[in-house]
């Protein structure tokens, strides 16, 4: 199999030259989702859709969006032969990113426990990412090499999660997820910053969550949307900035925010209303990595005002990575496989749904853990770790 090229760079960073964040205020002036930069990012030319999510309001507001894009009828999001697999897209397995979206319903309503990074895993508005992380598990289920799917009805979603949090009631015991609010994460298998590229699903339920004072929603983003800023979220929306070593995640990070972006982005997401908390993540142990941690850390350490620091909190993940995974991105981007494919020091863990996926060995683990705690108590001691897993 032929070995495309890493994509160039600047189909990463380069496209991301957010000087002013400031969007436009509502109903004024276009967002920052019509603009070129975010047109370049997303230019759908397919949208693969089941039919009532193409009738839905959502799914029609969607499809009108991108006018030039040809509707594709699928009988399922779940399924859509030359799109999910692994098999023929390793080649095209930026590209499609880009260039395809697929439409679905949410048929299945869950709210599932966490009390990790969250309280609860909230059924999220879509699955699938337009960013193309080499270590992602995001696109799991679907076969690694596919876009992102939409689901149309966020309004069954946000009825549901209205149901459960007023079945829990107020928090009756701050945990590590939170000291007063039920934390709720809406963005497991996706990027709810890249679906605002998309549709209203996320500011929907940002909107949402806002007139719920016993609970907060919560999302990891690698892409800085500046339309977010505009949804006045009034505290009840914590965005956790993922973060890494500037290097890694040139290598690492395909079609993101560059971090420098995201740190600076903080102060105004901020300011606009939201919590901003920051993921350590992932963490990957290679050749000189403590040094480029403590870049990281002085870097954050620098620009980050102390509003910002003084609310801040950070989630430490390592890296786990997947045998599929691998296969698939060497396909597509080896150099990225040098680093996170490491079996000297990792070992292997069957999941549950038998996927065969590897994370550091315990030693390996718990040494990297301690040393980077130890880093963010020298150079970040304003930023306290919830959990480092
Ligand atoms: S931004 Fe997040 S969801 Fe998207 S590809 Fe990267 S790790 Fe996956």
């Amino acid at each position: 199999m032929p070995h495309p090229s890493p994509p160039p760079d600047d189909d990463s960073g380069a496209l991301f030259g957010l000087d002013a964040l400031t969007p436009a205020p509502a109903g004024q002036g276009p967002s920052f989702r019509d603009s070129p930069t975010a047109r370049r990012l997303l230019p759908v030319r397919e949208i693969h859709a089941e039919p009532a999510a193409a009738a839905s309001p959502r799914g029609r507001q969607i499809i009108a969006r991108f006018p030039e894009a040809r509707v594709i009828t699928v009988d399922s999001h779940w399924r859509i032969p030359g799109l999910h697999g692994n098999e023929g897209n390793v080649e095209r397995w930026v590209r499609v990113k880009g260039e395809t979206l697929v439409l679905g319903e949410r048929k299945t309503l869950t709210t599932r426990p966490n009390g990790r990074s969250a309280d609860w895993i909230a059924p999220g508005p879509s699955n699938g990412c337009a960013m193309a992380c080499a270590y992602c598990y995001v696109p799991r289920r679907k076969g690694y090499a596919n876009p992102v799917t939409v689901f149309t009805n966020i309004e069954r979603i946000i009825a549901h999660l209205a149901r459960h949090v007023a079945r829990q009631g107020p928090k009756s015991e701050p945990n590590q997820c939170d000291a007063e609010s039920w934390v709720y994460d809406i963005g497991e298998n996706g990027d709810c910053s890249v679906d605002a590229l998309i549709c209203d699903n996320t500011a929907d339920l940002v909107r949402a969550f806002r007139q719920w004072p016993t609970a907060k929603a919560s999302f990891a983003t690698k892409f800085v949307n500046p339309d977010l800023l505009a949804l006045d979220p009034r505290g009840r929306t914590r965005i956790r900035f993922s973060v890494m070593p500037a290097d890694d995640s040139r290598l690492l990070d395909v079609r993101t925010t560059p971090v420098a972006e995201r740190i600076r982005a903080a102060a105004e997401f901020l300011d606009a209303g939201y919590e901003v908390h920051f993921n350590l993540s992932p963490v990957v142990v290679r050749p000189g990595w403590q040094d480029a941690w403590t870049e990281l850390l002085k870097q954050l350490d620098d620009v980050l005002p102390q509003r910002v620091k003084r609310q801040a909190a950070a989630e430490v993940i390592m890296l786990t990575h997947n045998r599929d995974l691998h296969e698939v991105n060497l396909g597509w981007h080896p150099r990225a496989e040098d680093v996170l494919w490491r079996p000297d020091i990792q070992q292997a863990k069957r999941s549950e749904n038998g996927a065969f996926n590897v994370r550091y060995r315990n030693g390996v683990k718990a040494r990297a853990v301690d040393d980077l705690r130890a880093l963010i108590g020298r150079h970040a001691p304003w930023l306290d770790v919830r959990y480092a897993f």
